[in-house]
């Protein structure tokens, strides 16, 4: 039997205490589980659009809603959520398509006035098999951290963590101590607390342990591992380390960001929650000093790939340490990541090359430090005899991609070879082509 059940998140305060998460009763049973956003097209609705980009530098409600996503992703081992933009067509009807939308009713309820967004989830009891999100598009929105705005202005992201939150199977709590996003009512919470991590680790298992600050200090507990160092650019030092289970074991367990000023004090710590399965570090094409980035913003940001060098994930902490933005892109069909690197600009810098072409086939993006999307080139290629060397990213944000005839990973030794140098400028275009 079906049943459709609506949870709110109300703008009023409530005073009722609850210890901790709360489930709804149902799972997602299937991974990755696939969000449509109908964001743009319902942004219409709207009654007080804001201006782009967003006061967090967001482009797109889809950034937004994406990163919120992500931010769940980043603790759950074994649920994955995607999203896909699409017009809107049926919106919020049970229909088999999971939804995000702007609107006033979803499921057959209205939005009243106290309500920012709604999720209307059916499930058997144990399997929920579709949930709709509808945000109230009578409120004005936009993206921001921190404690609420005073002007009324709600934090889109901090509701979406919430409602997706319905989406995975934890209901709202009344009143929360501890704090969680998870709360009934809006607040200066702005992203998951542990009680929601908990939650969402309760229903889909935990990522690996993650070892702290402590833990590295008691190296007879704990082995760890520098991955690197690097001075960022905002002058503050940051130290990635992997983390392994026991003085000479080789399973990976975790990582713990530090973070130092540029006397080497210590600042703060972070803890990276990448899965314990990706190839941490050498599977970065033996480019381990690409894997993290201080930002000039004081923000860190921290690459990885997933096996089988199909799909990469890009943390980004503030500077006290704390998740703030996660993204994972990939898997798609037939193409492996050939290279990820940061430029010296702090904008990663990612070579897509294609399998079904034998890895001459290539395209890169860029990606900002919020791990969003900001150029992307190509695809250019197959080109008889030649494949892509390396595409290098300026601090000029231009992109210079290397390419070799004959292939010289094919054929080194003293075969004269033809080397091309393409200049691309920061729409992905090619704007000259040098060839020695
Ligand atoms: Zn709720």
């Amino acid at each position: 039997m079906n049943k459709l059940l609506p949870s709110l998140l109300l703008c009023f305060a409530l005073s009722e205490l609850s210890p901790a998460y709360v489930l709804e009763g149902g799972k997602l049973q299937s991974s990755p589980t696939n969000i449509q956003m109908k964001l743009s097209s319902t942004a219409g609705s709207l009654s007080n659009p804001p201006a782009f980009p967003l006061s967090d530098g967001s482009t797109s409600w889809e950034q937004v809603f994406t990163a919120s996503a992500n931010i769940w992703n980043a603790v759950m081992a074994n649920m994955r959520l995607t999203t896909s933009p699409s017009p809107a067509t049926n919106l919020g009807t049970q229909d088999g398509i999971n939804e995000a939308y702007f609107g006033t009713s979803v499921g057959g309820f209205n939005l009243d006035s106290n309500t920012l967004g709604l999720t209307a989830f059916y499930s058997d009891g144990t399997t929920i098999f579709e949930a709709d999100i509808a945000f109230n598009s009578n409120y004005p929105w936009n993206s921001y951290r921190g404690p609420l705005l005073s002007n009324g202005v709600f934090d889109f992201r901090r509701v979406a963590i919430h409602e997706i939150g319905h989406v995975l199977g934890l209901d709202d709590i009344n009143g929360t101590n501890p704090p969680a996003i998870m709360d009934l009512v809006v607040s200066n919470i702005d992203t998951l607390t542990a009680d929601d991590i908990a939650g969402g680790q309760f229903l889909y298992g935990a990522v690996a342990k993650i070892a702290g600050e402590a833990d590295i200090e008691n190296p007879g507990f704990v082995q760890s591992r520098e991955a690197q160092s690097r001075i960022g650019l905002d002058g503050n030092l940051r130290v990635l380390y992997n983390i392994f289970s026991a003085p000479g074991a080789t399973g990976y367990s975790g990582s713990t960001l530090w973070i130092l000023d540029g006397n080497g004090r210590f600042r703060a710590s972070g803890t990276p929650q990448i899965p314990a399965s990706t190839g941490f570090g050498s599977a970065l094409n033996g480019k381990p000093d690409s894997l993290v980035k201080g930002q000039a913003s004081g923000n860190t940001t921290v690459a990885f790939l997933f096996p089988g060098r199909t799909s990469f994930g890009i943390w980004t902490y503030n500077l006290a340490g704390a998740l703030i933005s996660a993204a994972i892109y990939g898997p798609y069909a037939n193409t492996l990541i050939q290279d990820i690197r940061f430029s010296p600009a702090g904008k990663m810098i990612v070579v897509w090359s294609s399998a079904a072409f034998g890895g001459t086939a290539n395209a890169a993006w860029t990606l900002n430090e919020f791990g969003g999307i900001e150029t992307i080139a190509g695809p250019f290629g197959p080109y008889a005899g030649t494949v892509l060397g390396k595409v290098n990213l300026g601090p000029d944000n231009l992109q210079r991609w290397f390419w070799n005839s004959p292939p010289i990973d094919v054929a080194p030794g003293p075969t004269p070879s033809t080397l091309a140098i393409w200049s691309l400028n920061a729409s992905g275009q090619v704007t000259s082509a040098v060839q020695y």
